[in-house]
């Protein structure tokens, strides 16, 4: 694509993740307007606007990438919307990126919310693996298809505005829990001669190995049969806990990150889900 062909845009937000967005758009040759709240340095090449209402008439798609949904408002408030394009690239709930594409769109925007599944780092690199969950307006997200695809990978999730937040912070709180077991790990073989470096790549494969079990999970929550496939019982697993208790005791760790999902576990159990796999877990969330 010639140069003269990108698209332009108005980046409002220079924190690390919005820096990161407007050096790829520069690079890939987009004329990119760009505001920050206070004076920050502007990625070379950058246009900066003064105000947001400049920055705003700069350019038909405006990108926000701001802290919070509480700075979106704040930046946007007051601001003529009238025919802009906004795709709103911080990381907000399901909620409030619904309120906040109603709030754009009453006053004469259209709107596309993104959860960036990345670091700066790999945006805009090549095989990096960056990607950003889109949803909303369907007209919007093919119109800049090819622009969005710049700094990372477009996945649409759909018309249903809060569903990026959703998929974004469904992922994220995966990260957590697997997170959480690492800390546990290394605190567990932190007391002996076991180097972490030696013993990272054993908790890498085996977290890896692992983690497939949530095609089975999600193949049960799909049939409603828990006991299907199941090749680790949970009566058999609740046993198991308690031998990582005791080992969590003799190594002088706290067991606070594992405490919570085993109390979940033995719940369903003693609602007779001994046969099942963990499945049972999420309906006792969903409660
Ligand atoms: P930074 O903390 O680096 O930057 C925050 C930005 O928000 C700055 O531009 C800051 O302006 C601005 N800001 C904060 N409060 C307000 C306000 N009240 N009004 C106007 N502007 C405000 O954050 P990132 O750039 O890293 O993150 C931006 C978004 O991207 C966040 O929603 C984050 O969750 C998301 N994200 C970040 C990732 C990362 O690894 N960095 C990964 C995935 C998503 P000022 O310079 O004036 O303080």
């Amino acid at each position: 694509m010639s140069v003269n062909s990108n698209k332009p845009l108005t980046v409002l937000g220079l924190g690390d993740m919005g820096s990161a967005l407007v050096r790829a758009w520069l690079a890939a040759g987009h004329a990119v307007t760009v505001w920050n709240r206070s004076a920050r340095q502007a990625p070379q090449g950058a246009t900066v606007a003064t105000t947001v209402a400049d920055a705003v008439t700069a350019s038909t798609l405006v990108v926000v990438c701001l802290l919070d949904d509480a700075s979106v408002r704040a930046t946007l408030d007051g601001i003529d919307l009238t025919g802009r394009d906004i795709v709103n690239l911080t990381t907000s709930t399901p909620a409030e990126a619904r309120e906040l594409s109603e709030w754009i769109t009453a006053r004469g925007g259209r709107f596309l919310d993104g959860g960036i599944m990345a670091v700066p780092s790999m945006i805009g690199v090549a095989g990096s693996g960056a990607y950003v969950f889109y949803s909303g307006s369907p007209q919007l997200h093919e119109t800049y298809a090819e622009t969005l695809a710049v700094p990372a990978g477009v996945e649409y999730v759909g018309a249903d505005p809060g569903f990026a937040a959703l998929y974004d912070v469904a992922l994220l709180s995966a990260m957590w829990g697997m997170f959480a077991g690492a800390a546990h790990a290394f605190a567990l073989i932190g007391k002996e001669d076991i180097a972490p470096v030696e013993f990272a790549p054993l908790l890498v494969a085996y977290q890896q190995a692992m983690a497939e079990y949530a095609y089975g999970t999600a193949a049960q929550l799909a049939s409603g049969d828990y006991t299907e496939g199941v090749e680790s019982n949970l009566a058999m697993m609740v046993t198991s806990n308690r031998t990582l208790l005791r080992t969590a005791t003799e190594q002088g760790v706290s067991p606070e990150l594992l405490t919570p999902f085993m109390a979940l576990m033995e719940r369903r159990l003693a609602e007779g889900g001994g046969n099942e796999s963990t499945t049972g877990v999420v309906d006792l969330l969903r409660r």
